[in-house]
């Protein structure tokens, strides 16, 4: 795998847009024990990330390795907190 950007730095990005699955505010945490898929795709079609951040996104999905994404995909709190 290629070096990506920590998934800290993406999630602190894709926080600025509203999540597309449970319409969290800007700036607001998802009302999930992590962030939604959704929310991360949103920030991807705002220019906000790129490619290959949203590679580092779907492979911190969980349950690893996740056989279906869906709008409503958490990525876990504690893989988002995770130094990298
Ligand atoms: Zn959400």
């Amino acid at each position: 795998m290629t070096a990506g950007r920590p998934i800290a730095e993406i999630a602190a990005d894709a926080v600025r847009v509203r999540c597309g699955f449970c319409w969290a505010e800007p700036g607001v945490p998802c009302d999930a024990d992590g962030m939604h898929l959704a929310r991360f795709a949103r920030a991807r079609r705002c220019g906000i990330l790129d490619g290959p951040d949203m590679c580092v996104v779907l492979d911190a999905v969980a349950p690893p390795p996740a056989e279906v994404f869906t709008p409503g995909s958490v990525i876990p709190a504690s893989t988002l907190a995770a130094a990298s």
